[in-house]
């Protein structure tokens, strides 16, 4: 039995890069594929919101002098890249897909058009948003939690990179950090913890999306959290 029917996988730019922290690297995506696929063949409806970080980010861009939201167009076409190497792993091991951008780019995907996305869901295709909301000054985990709100999620899963959930300081820095099984979207943004950005924050809170921040880097956790074991942080209310 799984607990989510209809999930929102945000996978972060870093995700896609390995251990090199930045670049697109097939080996790794190919990984991510096999576990996406182990939830897909649960029959879980699954759209994926990617990231862009591992290529460019707009406020780099900016720190070094661009105007902000030129950097943040780039940002969005690097999370274009992202979806179609995501695409094209799962792909090679038979999961049907589309790719929808919020910014037409029509050669290589299609637009975003939210009742075709349900639709591809429905029929049982992965479906991968890229472009991200399609507007500078935002994020991929606004992103998240606006299609998320769209399509009717069940839940956001925020798959992270090596750390396994919500800590009340960085495990990696502070010995003492202790893990947070469950929060209310209140409390991140009254804690200011590094979760997803306040927009996103306030976004799903609004919208009553449950959020489970969770580590990527272990095999199996996308199904386990769909099947609701108690792995990660679980964010509600
Ligand atoms: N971006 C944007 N609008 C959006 C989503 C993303 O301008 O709606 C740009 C922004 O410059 C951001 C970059 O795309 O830095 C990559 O996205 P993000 O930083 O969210 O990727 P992640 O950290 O998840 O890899």
């Amino acid at each position: 039995m799984v607990k989510y029917k209809r999930i929102v996988l945000k996978v972060s730019g870093e995700a896609l890069a390995g251990e090199a922290g930045f670049g697109i690297k097939p080996p790794v995506i190919a990984e991510i594929a096999k576990e996406i696929k182990a939830v897909h063949d649960l029959g879980v409806e699954i759209a994926i919101v990617c990231g862009g970080g591992n290529v460019w980010r707009g406020e780099t861009g900016a720190e070094m002098g661009m105007e902000r939201a030129q950097a943040d167009y780039m940002g969005m076409l690097a999370t274009v890249m992202n979806g179609l190497a995501l695409q094209d792993s799962l792909e090679n091991i038979g999961v049907p897909t589309r790719v929808q951008t919020s910014i037409e780019m029509r050669q290589i995907a299609e637009p975003y058009i939210r009742r075709k996305a349900v639709r591809h869901l429905e029929k049982g295709r992965v479906v991968i948003f890229a472009g991200g909301t399609g507007n500078p000054y935002f994020s991929t985990d606004t992103t998240a939690a606006l299609r998320a709100a769209e399509i009717n999620a069940d839940v956001i899963l925020m798959a992270k990179n090596g750390v396994d959930g919500v800590y009340d300081a960085d495990p990696n820095k502070v010995a003492t950090a202790t893990k947070f099984d469950s929060l209310t979207h209140l409390d991140i943004i009254n804690k200011g913890l590094n979760v997803m950005d306040s927009t996103a924050s306030t976004l799903s809170m609004d919208n009553d999306i449950p959020l489970v921040v969770f580590n990527l880097n272990e095999a199996d956790n996308i199904r386990r959290v769909v099947e609701g074991e108690n792995i990660g942080t679980t964010i509600r209310g």
